[in-house]
């Protein structure tokens, strides 16, 4: 066989899977991922749809895979810098952030205990903190600790690299930039929600109680900043009546005009776990229409059929609050009945729509929304969410597919 040497970019499920699937067919892989962990925004959700496992039930096999497969070789906190040369002969520079711990680390936590420091914690969505020395979550692949560059004091301080007893700290790391040949490049660098401060009408920047769908996904964890108890910011009370707005600047062409495809679906999944776990609260979901296809339509009879969930068909135009209980009023039109309805409820998730991150590599083309597109003619390829809005299982597909493509 004429092994080849592929450049993937992004270590979501959809960079992980083009990956592990080319190395399995015996070509050699480079996977770069900017963060220190991988697993992308589905290290991030509580349950996943169609099934409602943990996210780890599918991550794991392949950080396995990753693991045990020797043409696999992994950069965290890494980017890509430029590409230069064409199909079949790439020049990539990567440039790696200082790894301050090395792969001496055996996780004993030691390190944070002494650290004085502490910064946001991105993957909670700022909603809690953590030591500047850090475990990125509970399940994180590699499994070692980071250091933050903006918030650890290093040699001023010292106390990590003073308490490590496997000498894993190195607070003189410095950035290194290297250049590797490869003959295709796939880009899974993924997507971002979108910004629902921009969504004036609906309070999302003036109004403690109005969360995002994805911070719904940390703030419902039992690995996230609550062990798993949904409560509601203003005064850490479980929420008794919860309102979802779907297609929160989605299918707006002031915003996102395009659909997000997951969001409905999101939702749905939201709307489940809470009743299971509150099947006292009240939940009402607002939507334009219900886009769910696939295996997922059982899921939205399951919901229908539970009792204290109710769906409006009806698009939220404005929410405010009432400053006493810091309680929400949401005005909409109900469409069935032709009416307009004010609710009231305690706690409010707007499920805002999923943007593309854009790598800034100038080879790459760009849709009219910010989406990648495959250069099939130039070997350059995008995988899953940077492609288009997906979820998991047609994540998978693609990243599939993908990786035959940059193989051939
Ligand atoms: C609220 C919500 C809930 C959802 N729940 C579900 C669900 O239950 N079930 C389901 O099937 N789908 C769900 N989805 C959809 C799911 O999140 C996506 O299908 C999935 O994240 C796609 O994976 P990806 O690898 O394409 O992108 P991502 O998960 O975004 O991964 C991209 C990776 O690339 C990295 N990256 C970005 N830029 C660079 C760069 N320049 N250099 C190197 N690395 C980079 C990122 O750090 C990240 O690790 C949900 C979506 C939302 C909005």
């Amino acid at each position: 066989m004429n092994k080849k040497h592929i450049l993937v970019v992004g270590g979501g499920i959809s960079g992980i899977t083009t990956t592990v699937e080319i190395a399995e067919v015996g070509h050699n892989v480079t996977l770069v991922e900017k963060l220190p962990y991988l697993g992308g925004k589905v290290a991030q959700v509580n349950q996943y749809f169609p099934k409602l496992c943990p996210p780890y039930c599918g991550l794991e096999i392949n950080f396995k895979r990753i693991k045990q497969n020797p043409r696999i070789t992994l950069y965290t906190s890494s980017t890509v810098e430029s590409i230069s040369g064409s199909k079949g002969n790439f020049s990539v520079k990567i440039k790696k952030s200082p790894e301050y711990i090395n792969d001496n680390c055996t996780a004993c936590g030691d390190c944070s205990e002494v650290c004085p420091e502490e910064r946001p914690n991105l993957f909670n969505y700022d909603l809690d903190k953590t030591k500047a020395v850090y475990m990125p979550h509970e399940m994180a692949f590699p499994w070692k600790y980071s250091i933050d560059d903006k918030y650890c004091k290093k040699e001023s301080c010292n106390k990590c690299a003073d308490v490590c007893k496997y000498d894993a700290v190195n607070l003189n790391a410095e950035e290194e930039q290297f250049e590797i040949n490869v003959h295709s490049v796939v880009f899974a660098t993924g997507w971002k929600p979108y910004d629902a401060s921009k969504l004036e009408t609906l309070g999302y920047d003036k109004y403690p109680n109005i969360i995002t769908n994805v911070i719904m996904e940390r703030t419902a964890a039992k690995n996230g900043p609550y062990s798993g108890e949904i409560k509601r910011p203003s005064d850490n009370k479980i929420p008794k009546t919860v309102a979802f707005v779907q297609c929160a600047g989605s299918r707006d062409e002031n915003h996102l005009p395009y659909c997000s495809a997951v969001c409905c679906s999101a939702s749905l999944k939201q709307a489940l776990y809470i009743n299971e776990l509150y099947p006292e609260t009240k939940i009402k979901i607002f939507y334009i229409d219900l886009r769910i296809s696939g295996r997922n339509e059982d899921f939205l009879q399951k919901v229908q059929k539970r009792e204290n969930i109710e769906m409006i068909k009806g698009k939220v135009a404005m929410i405010n609050e009432l400053s006493e209980t810091n309680n929400l009023i949401l005005e909409a039109e109900d469409i069935m009945s032709g009416r307009k309805v004010k609710e009231e409820v305690e706690m409010a998730v707007l499920a805002t729509g999923i943007v593309p991150i854009n790598p800034s590599i100038s080879q790459l083309s760009i849709d009219e929304f910010g989406f990648l597109e495959n250069i099939q003619e130039d070997g350059i390829y995008a995988a899953g969410c940077s492609k288009k809005p997906l979820d998991v299982s047609s994540s998978l597909k693609d990243a599939t597919g993908m990786a035959l493509k940059a193989i051939q």
